[in-house]
């Protein structure tokens, strides 16, 4: 069975240790940013930041409240990138972890159809076209650590082990969230090996907080009918697949 996270957005205080931690197990460098109005920094995953504690002040109840959601890839239990990637020598599935992996065989990959097919908008791609994104700190997990973000968050926020106790743990977290947020949920729980916990509306903390069926589905597919279809590259099958949008992809 899969390693899972459980992602309980109601404990968490922004202090973005995860955020830092995330760079330091991987020796990533800090980013030049901005401030661009609110304390959330930088404004965006990218090629050397996999993990963002995203931030967000919204009017709920005619009451102010800061909502934080620590993003990062969800390793989807069938992850739509695998699939469209069709190449296990760059995007491959750990299965002893349940990790969705990217290695840098992915430069050779159409980067652009890669981004669109995940429906968390996660991975992003350097200068030279190779992607990256959360790897769920697989080397930790198999040296008998927690991923780095785990071991450093002081709240209680991000939770890992096996699937089936971190659905437990989440069903009771969901119950006792629910007595003061009734409207509180589960992200995705049965797709996903990030599960996070929101106490209002997900599309508040993120607009990819929950599948964006736009996205992933009809890329996803397009590249199941390439498969089957000798006469027509991936890239074609998906300009099919979407119709008129398909003219605005790169030739
Ligand atoms: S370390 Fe924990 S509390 Fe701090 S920002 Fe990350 S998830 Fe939130
Ligand atoms: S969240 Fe996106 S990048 Fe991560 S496994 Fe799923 S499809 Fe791939
Ligand atoms: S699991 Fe590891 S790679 Fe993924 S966000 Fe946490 S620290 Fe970063």
């Amino acid at each position: 069975m899969s390693k899972t996270f459980l992602i309980d957005t109601t404990l968490c205080t922004a202090c973005r240790g995860c955020q830092v931690a995330c760079k330091q197990w991987h020796d990533l460098p800090a980013e030049k940013t901005r401030n661009m109005g609110s304390y959330q920094n930088p404004a965006d995953l990218s090629y050397t930041t996999y993990k963002l504690v995203r931030m967000t002040e919204e009017e709920i109840g005619g009451k102010l409240h800061w909502l934080f959601f620590p993003d990062q890839c969800r390793h989807c239990i069938e992850a739509p990138c695998l699939e469209t990637a069709y190449d296990e020598n760059a995007i491959y599935r750990d299965e002893a972890t349940g990790a969705v992996l990217y290695t840098q065989a992915t430069k050779a990959l159409d980067a652009e159809e890669i981004i669109g097919s995940c429906p968390y908008n996660i991975p992003r791609a350097g200068l030279d076209g190779t992607l990256t994104k959360c790897d769920m700190c697989n080397d930790r997990i198999h040296n008998g650590l927690k991923p780095a973000c785990v071991t450093t968050c002081p709240t209680g926020t991000m939770n890992f082990g096996e699937r089936d106790e971190m659905l437990a743990l989440a069903e009771t977290r969901l119950k006792k969230v629910k007595q003061r947020y009734p409207k509180a949920m589960l992200l995705d729980p049965d797709d996903l090996n990030v599960i996070y916990l929101t106490a209002f509306d997900p599309a508040l903390y993120s607009e990819y907080a929950v599948a964006d069926a736009g996205r992933s589905p009809r890329k996803a597919s397009a590249s199941r009918i390439a498969a089957s279809d000798k006469n027509m590259t991936r890239s074609e099958a998906i300009r099919k697949m979407m119709g008129p949008f398909g003219k605005l992809m790169k030739a």
